[in-house]
Order: C-alpha cells, then structure tokens, then sequence
C-alpha cells in the first residue's frame, strides 16, 4: 500500500518519449456495424477512393476506410510529435479541494504543444503524407486561426506550401493567429478572396462580406480541386484526422495506470468531434469489447450549437455551400450559421460520423453547455490550476465540475479525466468580455436549426 500511496501522490504523471505510441487506434475495427457510407453529392451513390483523389493523398484515403485496428505511427512523424509529446496528465489536486469534492479529477493537457492545442497531432500526419505522395502545396481554411497555425507549422517541418483561406472576420480581429501562421511560413488571406470564383463570386453579391467557415471550405476545396500540385487538408470530423488524435487517449491511459487509478467519466469538448475522440475513443474500446460496461463517455457542445444533443442523425453536407460528399451525422442543417460564440472552434452544424454513430448506439452521452456557465468555470479552473483554458475546453470543465460537485452530494469517489484541449492565450478578449459583464448567452436558436433542418438534402438512409 506504500507504495501505491506515493505514487497516487503525484501531480504530473509524465512518460517518456519512447512512451509515444507507435500505432494510432481505429475505433473502426471494433463497431458491431461498419459506419454508414460516405455518397456522392450528384448521385447519392456510395463514394470510391478515386472521387476524393484530387483532395486527399492516398494513404490518408485508405485510412479514411481502413477497419484495421491499430495502424503504424511512421517515425518521421513520431520524431516530430517529440517536441511535446507525451503529453502530461495532470491531477486537479487543487481544483478538487476547492470543489470539497471525494471525486478525482485528471486531464490531459494539449496545450503544450507549440500551437497551442491537439490539432498538430493530426497537422503533423497530414503534411508527412501529403509529402510522400509528392504534394507540393496544401490548402486549408480556418476559422478563428487554431487549426490553421497548427497546419501552418507542420508543412513547415515537411518542406510543403500552405495556403489558408481564413474567415474574414476573424482576420481582421484576431490578427496574431495570423501572424503565427505568416511566421511558420504560410500564405494567410481574408475568405472570401478574389483567389477563386466561389470567393469572387460572394465579393460581387456583398463586397463586405464578413465571411463564413462555409465559405472559406468552399474556396480551399476549389484550389486544391484545380491545381494538380495542390491538395487539401481538414482538421476535424473526417475519420482519419480522430484516429491521428488517439494519441492523446493512448498515453492518457498509460498515465492513469501509473497512478493506479481507472476512469469512470472520460469528458471532451465537440465541436468537430476530434479531441473528444482522441481522448475517448481508446478508452470506448474497452467499453464496446464488453470489459467496461459503467464507463461515462460524455461529449459536451455548447448550447448554442448543439449538434448531438438537439441536431438530426441524417446525412447531410460537411460544408455550407453543399460542395463535399453526403455523410450520415447528427446536424443541425448544412445552411444553420451557429451564433457567434467565443469558442470558435465549437461553431460548426454537424459532428464527426463516428461520434454521431456511437452517440446513436448509446456508447457515448452528451451534454450542451450555455457559454456564461462555461466562462464561471474557466475562471475556476484558472484560479485553482493555473492555466488559461481555450474556450472551447472549457466547455468540458463545465460538466467536469457539475460530475464533481454530484459526487460531492452523492458521496462518491469516482474518477473523472477531460481533455484539456488547449490554452486560451489568444481567446483573452473573450475572457475580457466575461471579466467586464459583457459576455452573454445566446437562446437556443430553435427557429433557425428548424429551418436549416428542413433545408436537408433528401437522401435514404
Ligand atoms: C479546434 C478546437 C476544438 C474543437 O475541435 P474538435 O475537432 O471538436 O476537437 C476544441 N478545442 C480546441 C483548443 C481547438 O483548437
């Protein structure tokens, strides 16, 4: 017992960097059915590797579809991933004291890698790929600059192009992701452009067009579509870019087995689904072979924009305009434009095929948080612990600290682990606009995710 003590006693639980995985986990191998297929937007037939050649490379088309279940880390992208992982998980000691809660509170912390969150972990294995199969260009879009700066850095490491179509708005607010980005070697320009006939074509209806993620898909897709050197990249929902992210929950599980310790809550934020699966699918695994049945698996969304819980499990489009194939998820509407929540990197209609199917099944639950509730945890979380969580992450913390102050009524010790999926450094007009009383809730947008749903694509399914 002493020594179990000693070690329970810690409150980093650090691994070594031979301690980085070596396979990613693809929940796909385990599902009781395949994931339902991926149609073409014209025909509404089931998609084949050749429709998404001139945007993907190969390799990543063929784990796009791959039901083999652990699939070969390459070491070029291992000996990049060194730079920050493994990542540390942490005990909340003092969070937990503050709450006077018997539960335990882990997370694993994303924010230590050099952009800021767990994008680089999928920006990393893209730009090796698309590097191997002779890309010479990659071209993306970005909203308010997370998933952007971490492509940026990582064509960078591989010697390609990167060209980002970044929302309009946010490029003019939030200059420094963009400089990020011009630092790391990209070309960064405000969405809608005149580089392409989608984005000129917007410029002539509204010349001050503040722009929309739905465009900006719209304008990197076309680039990469018409130039042969060129391929385009996403950082979240495909099945690919939430197998890249199982990292996270891989080595999370190592950790807690060094603190002898089991989760009975894993917790993430959704927006996209990519952290949320990257922490939780390895440990869904346990649960979907049977050995784990009273596992709590809970993605949290913001109310706002609550694609799980209020959204539809139809097949819909990835993008606003309805230029990408057909994939069945929970969505609130391809034309639904979410209010313009802090958290951006929560603002998008659907979620990951793979989320959405195992919500469905009753693997995972979810739970939509209102934005001032999320912001009265972030400050309790930076209070206690110390870091400045992004707000998206702190969506997570919200549900972490309602799970902590049930078990605290209920009295029971039961262990919770989250993602924290990344800083807040470059959200810090959010948390000012929280510390002056100027941060507000938006109401359930019933009538717009009403409208937008009955705009659905009319498909079997
Ligand atoms: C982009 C982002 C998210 C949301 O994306 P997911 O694919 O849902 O993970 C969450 N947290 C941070 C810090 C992000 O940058």
């Amino acid at each position: 017992m002493a020594h179990k003590a000693a070690k329970e006693n810690r409150t980093k639980l650090l691994l070594d960097e031979k301690d980085i995985p070596r396979r990613w986990y693809n929940i796909q191998a385990d599902l009781k059915t395949p994931a339902p297929a991926v149609l073409h937007p014209g025909t509404g037939k089931p998609i084949g590797p050749q429709d998404l050649a001139p945007l993907f490379p190969m390799a990543l088309i063929q784990q796009e579809v791959s039901r083999e279940r652990w699939i070969a880390i390459p070491d070029e992208i291992r000996d990049v991933y060194r730079l920050w992982r493994p990542s540390p998980l942490y005990r909340a000691r003092r969070l937990e004291r503050v709450l006077d809660t018997p539960a335990r509170i882990y997370y694993k912390y994303e924010g230590v890698s050099p952009a800021g969150s767990h994008k680089p972990n999928t920006a990393v294995a893209q730009a090796y790929y698309n590097r191997k199969e002779r890309v010479a260009r990659i071209a993306t879009e970005t909203g308010a600059g997370q998933w952007g700066s971490a492509l940026a850095m990582a064509c960078n490491f591989f010697g390609l192009q990167c060209k980002v179509y970044m929302v309009k708005v946010s490029y003019q607010q939030k200059p420094y992701r963009r400089v990020m980005m011009e630092t790391w070697g990209a070309q960064v320009v405000p969405s809608p452009s005149p580089d392409t006939q989608a984005g000129k074509k917007v410029l002539q209806q509204d010349p001050d067009s503040p722009g929309s993620l739905g465009i900006a898909i719209s304008e990197a897709v076309e680039d990469a579509a018409t130039r042969d050197d060129t391929k385009y990249s996403l950082g979240s929902v495909l099945n690919h870019v939430l197998m890249h992210q199982t990292v996270i929950g891989l080595e999370a599980k190592k950790q807690l087995e060094k603190a002898d310790d089991e989760a009975d809550m894993v917790i993430g934020c959704a927006g996209g689904g990519s952290n949320f699966a990257g922490l939780s699918f390895p440990f869904a695994a346990d649960k979907l072979a049977g050995r784990k049945k009273n596992l709590r698996i809970i993605a949290v969304e913001p109310s706002a924009c609550p694609s799980l819980t209020k959204g539809k499990y139809v097949y819909d489009f990835g993008d606003t305009v309805g230029l990408t194939p057909l994939v069945k998820m929970h969505t609130l509407g391809h034309s639904f434009v979410p209010p313009p929540l802090h958290a951006g990197g929560l603002r998008y209609h659907g979620m990951a095929p793979l989320v959405s199917k195992l919500y469905d099944e009753g693997v995972i639950e979810a739970v939509a948080v209102p934005q001032v509730a999320t912001f009265q945890a972030a400050l309790q979380f930076a209070r206690t612990e110390g870091i400045i969580p992004a707000p998206e992450s702190a969506h997570a913390i919200r549900v972490v600290i309602d799970e902590a102050l049930r078990c605290k009524a209920e009295d029971k010790k039961q262990t919770i682990l989250f993602n924290l999926s990344g800083h807040g450094h470059f959200d810090l007009g959010a948390y000012d606009a929280f510390l002056t009383g100027r941060l507000q809730d938006y109401e359930y947008p019933a009538q717009k995710i009403d409208a937008a749903l009955r705009g659905l694509p009319k498909v079997r399914g």
